[in-house]
């Protein structure tokens, strides 16, 4: 039985395997297969990054250990002599090209790199060297500093006098080289980028990098930690170009799967004596790994009439490479490329479409499509392959060398499988192979009994990734599901679910916190302003909010407002249920960036719509007797206030039964006191002598259905989910129209999937428009915070729309079915 240290072992690490469904134990390894705590075996096509090169268990490996272990050959004793290490030098100048004559053995790639570092600096006397673009050459500070920025955030300062030239690029190179601040020590390159994505370089690229790095006398080191010692066909990728490095850095294979072993290949010039008798590092030079390295060698190179792996690699590399290629070719919307050598490949993933839903794109924003697709992969034809490291989407194909034919076809039926499913339904496949169309408290007893762990709980969303937005302004609009059937507008691919399967999904969901995170494309106003938006979902159920309750939600609220300020929102609006659980906005406010519940441009929208569609019927305001249903609600309480305004015959304040009287005759007072007719009443009977009913309740049923509104009477609804049910709407003697929507500039602009509640394209909800509007404005200030919201904000927000180009959206723009609702509304 094994227990799994999950709070030792890098837990943070473990959570996202957990989240993607990566999650195993494997407890046997032999040649390409691993087999899990289950008993299941799965086809080893990563290898621990390629360190695996000669299979798990390789008896060549077993067989060297035994003989020095038997042989009691001691496996430290630095400084003196280590004789196998001694050996393992010579046997790698012997196939290395240009023979070096010199070794230094390190404990990690990532070491070998530090000691290349240092030697280049202590030969030449100078400080500064050369890396590529999206290079990857370890996690020290010193190699870090070598790779790409993206894994360095955060860690800085790294080791400094490092630059960068583009990868691929020998015109660049040359134009650095020739380009003060003098002189470069050395350039350190991998010949095919590994953990960048499998990028091969252009033919001739390596040869001119030679002779640009030897006319200008600087050291050509080539790491070939991933690419050497037989991955790409050739014992190093160098020479299929014919080159020779002055500095040779290889690792991962050497060490047989086995052992932490890598080493410094140094030619004679660039070797050094102060870096000599200055370096070194206590676990260097294992007589019992040495031993192990000299093995894998001979695998490699082959003895008598059995070729080597290097020989095989070459060829099972053409078969997978051919396999794959052709499914770049059958399936080219889930697969962008297919590119590699020998048996280092990469399967270039399309961006999982984010128009397909908001959990696609909220994979792709972090970097997981290709980990969600490689659990894919595993799960369904046991098959493991993993992203590269520094290239979302790519999934590298790495089997040990030791691949049979009949593997590589299996590898390749199984990413086939992988593509199919995904070609078919991207959401459905990874949702349902994620385990979350399961019910939630049905864990896997068997798995609890056996680690002793507690029941999986689902894991954690890491906060979304999110651009740099160049010079336009950034918005955000925090938003939920108002009922199941909601999922089926933000997740189309999830359209078949049973209805057990979309509350199991809601469940889980709703056990993450706000990340559901879509990115919208960036709007531009008539006045030149512009911005993007950020949708973020809390994965919660109206119901379900509200039976949290507001102690629960104000500060899961206040999360998603972080993380959206965290991902740059220059102001964050509160759709749906956001807005009355954090006391409209009210318990949000301070964080960084200015909030707004949308009120003002809902109370105002829908004012206008109503007025409007009023006038069409020969209605004016002023003649009609009004009823404002939801009246102690914040836009209710304003739509009264805008009503007021116009002096109608009479103004009827309804609030509801349930609440405090006070607040409701209250706002009467007021506008009683402003000369206008009012009365208020918590009997929605009243609304029976109402030419004009404005509604706006929080009450999330349809109210007015069961109400004896008169024939003739225009119901403007602005409650989501609505308060005119298909009783109302059903009837020909009223006039009904969905107040609080918004028609953008541009006419063909859509929020996601489904425009979140399947509105039309260009049309929007009031308050997710008043957000933007915010946000092109420039705003700093709170905006429609809070119970009472001043008539002035309403002014002021129909003002900022009509500036920008955005229109109160005519009646019968939009003629909803049905209350798939995700966010705004009244509230
Ligand atoms: N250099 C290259 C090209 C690599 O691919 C890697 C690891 O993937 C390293 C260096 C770092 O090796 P290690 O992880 O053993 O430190």
């Amino acid at each position: 039985m094994l227990e799994t240290p999950l709070a030792l072992n890098n837990p943070e690490l473990r959570r996202l395997m957990r989240l993607c469904k990566l999650e195993h134990t494997f407890v046997h390894g032999d040649g390409v297969w691993l087999t899990d705590e289950d008993g299941r075996r799965y086809l080893d096509a990563y290898a621990q990054y390629g360190a695996v090169a000669l299979g798990h268990a390789a008896p060549e490996v077993a067989a060297a250990v035994r003989a020095a272990l038997d042989a009691r050959v001691p496996a430290m004793v630095q400084p003196y002599l280590a004789a196998e290490a001694e050996a393992l030098g010579e046997a790698l100048a012997a196939v290395a090209p240009g023979h070096p004559r010199r070794c230094v053995f390190a404990s990690s790639g990532a070491e070998a790199v530090e000691a290349a570092l240092k030697l280049v600096r202590a030969r030449t006397g100078r400080s500064l060297v050369l890396a590529a673009t999206g290079a990857y050459h370890g996690k020290t500070l010193g190699a870090l500093a070598l790779t790409g920025r993206e894994h360095a955030e955060g860690f800085g300062p790294l080791v400094p006098g490092v630059d960068h030239v583009p990868f691929g690029d020998a015109d660049a190179l040359e134009a650095r080289l020739a380009r003060a601040p003098g002189p470069i020590a050395a350039l350190f390159l991998e010949p095919i980028q590994g953990e960048g994505g499998v990028i091969v370089p252009p033919p001739g690229y390596l040869a001119r990098v030679r002779e640009l790095c030897s006319r200008h006398g600087v050291a050509l080191v080539l790491d070939e930690i991933q690419t050497g010692l037989g991955r790409t066909g050739r014992l190093f990728a160098c020479e299929h170009e014919g080159v020779t490095p002055d500095v040779l850095l290889i690792g991962k294979g050497l060490g047989g799967g086995l052992f932490p072993l890598a080493a410094c290949l140094v030619a004679d010039d660039w070797w050094d004596e102060r870096f000599a008798l200055g370096h070194s590092s206590t676990f260097a030079n294992n007589n019992v790994a040495a031993a192990v390295g000299g093995a894998v060698l001979r695998a490699l190179a082959g003895e008598g009439n059995t070729p080597g792996l290097v020989a095989r690699a070459a060829a099972r590399g053409e078969r997978l490479g051919a396999g794959l290629r052709r499914l770049a070719a059958r399936y080219p919307r889930v697969v962008a490329d297919a590119r590699g050598r020998g048996l280092l490949w990469a399967l270039q993933l399309r961006p999982a479409d984010e128009a397909q839903g908001l959990l696609l794109g909220y994979l792709q924003h972090q970097g997981l499509y290709a980990y969600a697709a490689a659990a894919v992969l595993a799960e369904q034809s046991s098959v493991l392959a993993l992203p590269t490291l520094g290239s979302d989407n790519v999934l590298r194909i790495a089997p040990p060398l030791v691949v049979s034919d009949e593997e590589i076809d299996l590898i390749v039926d199984g990413i086939e499988s992988m593509c199919g499913k995904l070609a078919r339904n991207p959401c459905e496949t990874i949702v349902r192979n994620m385990g979350w169309l399961r019910d939630p408290d049905q864990h896997d007893a068997g798995a609890e009994a056996r680690t002793n762990r507690p029941p999986p709980t689902p894991a954690p969303m890491p906060a979304p990734r999110m651009g740099a937005r160049g010079e336009h302004r950034r918005w955000a609009f925090l938003v939920h599901y108002t009922r199941p059937e909601d999922v089926w507008v933000t997740e189309p691919g999830l359209a078949r679910l049973s209805d057990a399967e979309l509350a199991s999904y809601c469940a889980h969901v709703g056990e993450l916190p706000a990340g559901l995170c879509l990115r919208t494309a960036v709007l531009r106003s008539p006045t030149g302003a512009e911005a993007d938006g950020l949708i973020i979902a809390l994965p919660l159920l109206a119901e379900e909010m509200m039976r949290r309750g507001r102690r629960a939600m104000a500060p899961a609220i206040a999360r998603a407002v972080d993380l959206a300020i965290g991902l740059g929102a220059d102001v964050v609006g509160l759709g749906g249920f956001t807005a009355p659980l954090s006391g409209r906005g009210a318990a949000v406010t301070g964080r960084g960036a200015p909030i707004t519940t949308g009120n003002a441009l809902t109370a105002a929208a829908a004012f206008e719509a109503a007025r409007a569609e009023a006038s069409a019927r020969g209605l004016a305001i002023t003649d009609a007797r009004v009823a404002v249903l939801g009246a102690r609600g914040s836009v209710g309480a304003l739509m009264a206030r805008l009503v007021a305004r116009e002096r109608p015959r009479q103004l009827v304040l309804v609030g509801s039964p349930h609440g405090d009287p006070a607040p409701l005759a209250a706002l009467a007072r007021d506008l009683a006191a402003l000369g206008v007719n009012v009365a208020a009443t918590a009997d929605a009977t009243q609304v029976a002598g109402c030419e004009l009913v404005l509604s706006a309740t929080g009450a999330a049923r349809p109210v007015l259905d069961a109400l004896p509104l008169a024939a003739g009477t225009i119901v403007c609804d602005v409650a989501r989910p609505h308060d005119a049910g298909p009783v109302v709407r059903g009837r020909a003697d009223l006039t009904v129209i969905d107040g609080g929507l918004i028609a953008l500039p541009d006419r063909l602009l859509t929020f996601g999937p489904g425009n979140l509640q399947g509105l039309p394209p260009g049309i929007a909800l009031a308050c997710l428009s008043e957000t933007i509007l915010h946000a092109l404005e420039g705003t700093r200030a709170d905006f429609g915070v809070g119970d009472d919201v001043p008539v002035e904000h309403a002014d002021r927000a129909l003002a900022i729309c009509r500036r920008h180009g955005f229109q109160v959206a005519p009646p019968g723009a939009v003629r909803l079915g049905g209350e798939r609702a995700q966010g705004g509304g009244a509230r």
